[in-house]
């Protein structure tokens, strides 16, 4: 038997929440599920018409020109770091400060991730340590659009177009975030070279499992179009080597994958993409009620947002400022789970885990990054929250921070 823990006097009693909350949590409803069961006795369960409705509805929400629905974002990051044709020995670089998928993908095609720091306010990455960091083997930048925030477009836009570099933005966390950049304007997909969006669960809209590649790029779209299914290639006018055999005929043209996202989780992301709107209100609305209760806050730190970032918020940072709390983040993150609130932690810098370390990783390589890790706690964010669970939130980060403030 674990021991329960010892909980702070203060919170004795009764926890704020009773039935526990988790930081993140989908809402798929009975009209959603329809029409995944819609889908199921149609003609097509996979490589069907639902996929590229899905596709042409994420283009037109987002303004890209093209889209590839993929089985999952990890799938997404990996076909698109082949595109922008990453391989052995080259670079790419990208944060620590994100989920492992966002480097790995450079693992994947025999590159190395190099990891550049981040802003000390806004937690993205910061433009100007990704140009320390360019060599002559950079290839591409993956910039994720951290908690939701766009990173910053214009520049990173500006520094990978000098240097020739493929900007892949990792959207996992911000469809539905616009971006009003001084040379930039325009809705996340429709900015870098390719964006990766994620339908997990816990992401913004769901399938279930899911991703896209989103590019105004046709010769990305066609690559990324053969390395999402096994580099075949249907279209005669689109042959290598004229065989003209006959009308079954295909190509290998490279080597692909089975990437692709079946009819049923198309049908499903459609539903959910409709309510993008009205899910992106909720967020913005959550988010904006904990501005206020928290601005003000002592021992509690807020992501700062930036102006040219209309964000739509995936997760919640609150930073706990150790000169102000005489608690630690461990102690915070399991008073707040014995209030009833499960919080997360986004993220462990990538580079600090076993698999990186024998990969050579070695030292701090970005502090600033490791300092956010260490007082940073993701508090509970989904369209699903009611305003009393948002209401119970509030009072339990206050009543902690009052109490630790000592
Ligand atoms: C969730 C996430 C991914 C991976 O998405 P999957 O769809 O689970 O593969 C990649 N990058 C970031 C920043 C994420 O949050």
């Amino acid at each position: 038997m674990t021991e329960s823990k010892a909980l702070p006097a203060i919170l004795g009693g009764e926890p704020v929440r009773k039935k526990k909350i988790y930081y993140g949590k989908q809402w798929v409803t009975q009209e959603d599920a329809a029409a995944i069961a819609e889908t199921a006795v149609s003609d097509y369960v996979t490589c069907g018409p639902k996929v590229e409705e899905a596709e042409r509805l994420l283009c037109e929400l987002t303004g890209a020109e093209y889209a590839v629905l993929v089985c999952n974002c990890t799938a997404a990051l990996h076909i698109a770091a082949l595109a922008a044709g990453v391989g052995p020995g080259d670079e790419v670089i990208t944060t620590p400060l994100t989920f492992m998928a966002s480097a790995n993908c450079a693992l994947y095609c025999g590159a190395r991730p190099v990891f550049a720091d981040v802003d000390p306010e806004t937690y993205l990455i910061d433009p100007k340590d990704v140009e320390a960091k360019i060599t002559e083997r950079t290839k591409a930048v993956v910039a994720v659009d951290y908690t939701g925030q766009a990173v910053m477009i214009d520049e990173l836009r500006e520094i990978c177009d000098r240097h020739h570099l493929v900007f892949i933005e990792d959207a996992a966390h911000s469809i539905g975030t616009v971006y009003h950049g001084k040379k930039y304007d325009g809705a996340v997909g429709s900015l870098a070279d390719m964006t990766c969006f994620s339908f997990h669960p816990v992401k913004t809209v769901t399938c279930g499992e899911g991703g896209a590649v989103l590019t105004n790029d046709k010769a990305l779209y066609e690559k990324l179009l053969l390395l999402r299914s096994h580099g075949m290639e249907h279209d005669p006018e689109r042959f290598l080597e004229a065989r003209d055999e006959g009308s079954w005929f295909y190509e290998q043209q490279l080597l692909g994958f089975n990437y692709r996202l079946t009819d049923l989780q198309a049908a499903l992301l459609i539903s959910q993409l409709r309510k993008l709107g009205s899910f992106a209100a909720r967020r913005k609305e959550i988010a904006r009620r904990y501005d206020e209760a928290f601005a003000d806050l002592p021992g509690i730190r807020l992501q700062r947002e930036r102006e040219d970032s209309d964000t739509v918020r995936h997760l919640y940072m609150l930073r706990i400022d150790p000169k102000v709390l005489t608690c630690t983040r461990r102690e915070f993150f399991d008073a707040m789970d014995a209030e009833g609130i499960h919080c997360q932690i986004h993220y462990i810098p990538v580079y600090t885990f076993p698999y990186y370390r024998q990969l050579g990783y070695e030292g701090h390589l970005c502090p600033v990054a490791e300092e956010i890790y260490g007082g940073i706690l993701s508090i509970p964010l989904y369209p699903r929250m009611t305003d009393e669970e948002v209401s119970g939130v509030i009072t339990a980060v206050k009543k902690l921070a009052a109490y630790y403030a000592g």
